[in-house]
């Protein structure tokens, strides 16, 4: 056992206090977004993280809106506000834009995909969301760049206010702006341990002969946010499931306008004029027992998504693929983020999501403003990493992960 990890406490410590300082484990989207409101609140604010920002899964992320798939109706409003949130914040921030509204349009092949795809629709139409079906027909005003060919539905679905978003430029816009605000960083510093009073709550981070000692110590390390867990004797219920993303040089006219989601491939812009594509279902082709964050050479699975993207997308025969990468997503075993602290471990708030890229702004604030207020915030209830998760729960991801695709889009 650890020596620096005394054994938990036997009883439930008592309600946290409200942090005058806070350690950020973490300089990926989660890990900017708390560090910025906590700096905002006054708290005195340290972020740790062991390569550079928006190395981890910040910087190998499809980061598109993607709200509109999320169930319950208060799991849909908080990414909404996600959503709202960027727009706010990078008007508030000002800088080079990472936010890029885009419509989204989608299709199925299929009935029954079909049927899915127009229930989701449907039901997002119910709770207010901007979206329609539409003949397919409307593609060529929404996404010129596609090969009408390529679409065999007749109905496609719209959703009229997405957004992709570029996730390094937020993250370092972000930090720019907690750091004027005070904020300390430390880059290239990885965190190996927790230390930890004798009632059990954490106190703060080492780092090899560093030190730093906080409140709160928060932890934004995503996809290795388990590992951190586990330094205090805490578990997370969380996998790590590998995604794949293939790159272009920017697309000859028509350039992408929209993003697009088809049965074999997801493409969407990039900020240089290029298009970016994603494959949940070549994914399962990727080794989940040896993934990390990286570049991947174009052959086999990354050759064959490069290839699904040029048949949607002819123009990419005339740009150049300019390489793959591999994100590895933080997925809680039931699709919903960790957001709290584990009763038996105070003083570790932990604050892990997939969809990051678009709860950021939303879990950001509001963790901030219980970590600085030291009260519980009702909205984040629901997502307190010690609830009950059975193990038999699969998100949609999951379940195309393991190879049962059942008609249904997965969530991202
Ligand atoms: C292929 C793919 C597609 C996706 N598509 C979408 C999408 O369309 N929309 C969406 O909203 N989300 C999407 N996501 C998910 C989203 O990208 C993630 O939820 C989000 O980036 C997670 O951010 P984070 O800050 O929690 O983690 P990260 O960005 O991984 O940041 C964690 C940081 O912690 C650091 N760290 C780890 N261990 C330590 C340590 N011991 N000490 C110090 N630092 C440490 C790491 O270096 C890293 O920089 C996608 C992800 C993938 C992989």
């Amino acid at each position: 056992m650890d020596p620096e990890v005394p054994a938990a406490p036997a009883a439930p410590a008592p309600p946290t206090p409200p942090a005058r300082s806070a350690v950020v484990v973490g300089a990926g989207v989660l890990g900017a977004c708390v560090g910025y409101h906590l700096a905002l609140q006054g708290v005195r604010v340290v972020v740790v993280e062991e390569a550079q920002p928006a190395s981890g899964t910040s910087g190998a992320t499809f980061s598109a809106d993607v709200s509109h798939l999320k169930t319950p109706y208060a799991y849909y409003k908080l990414n909404r506000q996600g959503a709202e949130e960027h727009r706010l914040l990078s008007e508030t921030l000002g800088g080079p834009a990472w936010r890029h509204p885009a419509p989204l349009v989608q299709w199925a092949d299929g009935d029954a995909a079909h049927r899915a795809l127009r229930t989701r629709v449907l039901r997002a139409r119910g709770w207010g969301h901007d979206c329609r079906l539409a003949p397919a027909s409307a593609l060529r005003d929404l996404a010129p760049a596609v090969d009408p060919a390529a679409c065999a539905a007749d109905e496609i679905a719209v959703y009229g206010s997405a957004a992709w978003y570029d996730a390094p430029r937020f993250v370092h816009a972000l930090l720019d702006a907690a750091v004027k605000l005070g904020a300390e960083t430390h880059y290239g510093v990885a965190v190996t341990g927790l230390t930890r009073a004798g009632d059990g709550r954490v106190t703060g981070v080492t780092a090899g002969a560093r030190a730093w000692s906080a409140d709160t110590v928060v932890n934004c390390a995503g996809p290795a946010a388990d590992r951190i867990a586990a330094l205090a004797g805490a578990r997370l219920p969380l996998r790590q499931v590998p995604g794949l993303l293939a790159e272009s040089t920017p697309l000859p006219a028509p350039a992408l306008t929209a993003i697009v989601v088809t049965p074999g491939v997801d493409l969407r812009p990039t900020a240089d004029g290029g298009v970016l594509a994603l494959s949940w279902d070549l994914d399962t082709h990727l080794d989940p027992a040896n993934i990390r964050h990286g570049t991947a050479a174009l052959d086999g699975v990354p050759r064959e998504l490069y290839r699904r993207a040029s048949v949607v997308l002819p123009g990419l025969t005339r740009a150049r693929p300019l390489g793959a990468r591999v994100g590895v997503r933080p997925i809680p075993v039931d699709g919903l983020p960790l957001v709290g602290e584990v009763a038996t471990v105070p003083g570790l708030y932990h604050l892990v999501s997939h969809s990051g890229v678009t709860l950021a702004p939303v879990l950001g604030r509001l963790a901030a403003r219980e970590i600085a207020g030291g009260r519980p915030v009702t909205a984040l209830a629901p997502y307190r990493p010690d609830r009950a998760v059975p193990d038999s729960v699969l998100d949609e991801n999951l379940r195309v992960m393991n190879g049962r695709h059942d008609g249904n889009r997965p969530v991202r």
